[in-house]
């Protein structure tokens, strides 16, 4: 008998995840029938994306695992019908796409792209950047995707200051943890990256108080989540010059409502949630491993730790 896998996600996605998903599972040895329309009774596994369609996990009583097809599942650990296990997104392709970004906008601003892109008015300025080397950088959370852009910006030589939950070892990274070690990592750094997930601990974490810690004109790049920045001691320290720019991927309300300052303010980028998107070819070979792992009887990868919320 074929497994039941039940798609849950924006019917966007659908007609692409219906190829590549099939094939990745027939090469992981899965026999398996994807489906948007299963009996919930008779589903084995979800497939899922926060979606209108699917906020009840209750009648899905036979189902093993809930595979988020994202890395952020804030919005999925807080839903108490879900009892079953749920993995989060570790995949290739969405670590690869933020290292990209993330190596992306902070040259921008290390380098000061922005004065000669916007400033060809005639004018020589001939200032010279510092080495990256004496850029020091900062970056929150070191899972999956903080720990590779900490590398990928250690091996272009910039000193690389990460800070996570518990103790660890990461090579080119400088490593801090728990509260004791936060305001030891943002003290003088000159560019913040968030790659936190958003929780009760993370929200509003980067505060007044925090941003006050960075060197005079720091740069924050924000690809984590909206909440884990006080947007009102942001603006406010933008205003005075404590940070020179904010480039911002993620926002309290998505998308961005046309009223909101950072679209207008001079000192910010909106990008809009394209951080690192999802890419189906890669996303379904790694969902088709876990199920199969699962099916050969070895645990789930990237299990969600529920208490922890991430
Ligand atoms: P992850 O592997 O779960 O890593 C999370 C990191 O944050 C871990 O290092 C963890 O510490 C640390 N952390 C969590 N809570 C903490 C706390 N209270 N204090 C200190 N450190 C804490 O997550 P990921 O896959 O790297 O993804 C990170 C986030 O990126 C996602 O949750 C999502 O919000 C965001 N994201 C955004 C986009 C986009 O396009 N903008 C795309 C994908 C993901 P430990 O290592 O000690 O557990």
């Amino acid at each position: 008998m074929p497994l039941n896998i039940h798609f849950s996600a924006a019917d966007h996605v659908w007609d692409d995840y219906n190829v590549v998903l099939p094939q990745a599972l027939e090469k992981a040895g899965v026999h398996a029938h994807l489906s948007r329309d299963h009996a919930p009774a008779t589903v084995d596994y979800i497939v899922f994306a926060p979606n209108p369609a699917l906020t009840d996990f209750a009648p899905f009583t036979r189902c093993k695992a809930v595979l988020s097809l994202w890395a952020g599942v804030e919005t999925i650990v807080t839903n108490d019908t879900l009892t079953q296990p749920l993995a989060r997104l570790v995949d290739p392709g969405l670590t690869q796409g933020m290292v990209e970004w993330v190596v992306g906008h902070t040259l921008r601003h290390h380098l000061g792209m922005d004065t000669h892109i916007f400033g060809q008015d005639g004018v020589w300025r001939d200032h010279v950047p510092p080495l990256a080397g004496d850029r020091p950088v900062t970056v929150l959370g070191l899972g999956a995707l903080g720990a590779a852009c900490g590398q990928a910006l250690a091996s272009l030589s910039f000193p690389v200051t990460g800070w996570s939950r518990g103790a660890k070892t990461i090579e080119g990274i400088t490593c801090l943890h728990g509260s004791a070690g936060l305001e030891q990592a943002l003290t003088n750094a000159e560019i913040l990256i968030l790659l936190l997930p958003l929780t009760p601990l993370t929200r509003n974490l980067i505060n007044a108080e925090r941003l006050a810690h960075l060197a005079k004109g720091a740069f924050v790049i924000n690809p984590g989540r909206g909440p884990l920045i006080d947007d009102t001691a942001l603006l406010a320290a933008l205003e005075t010059g404590q940070i020179a720019h904010a480039t911002l991927d993620v926002f309290r309300q998505e998308p961005l409502p046309a009223g909101n300052p950072y679209w207008t303010h001079p000192k910010v980028t909106v990008t809009p949630h394209i951080a690192s998107e999802t890419r189906p070819a890669s996303a379904a070979k790694v969902i088709a491993q876990n199920i199969a792992r699962v099916e050969a009887g070895q645990p789930l990868k990237n299990l969600v730790n529920r208490s922890r919320g991430y």
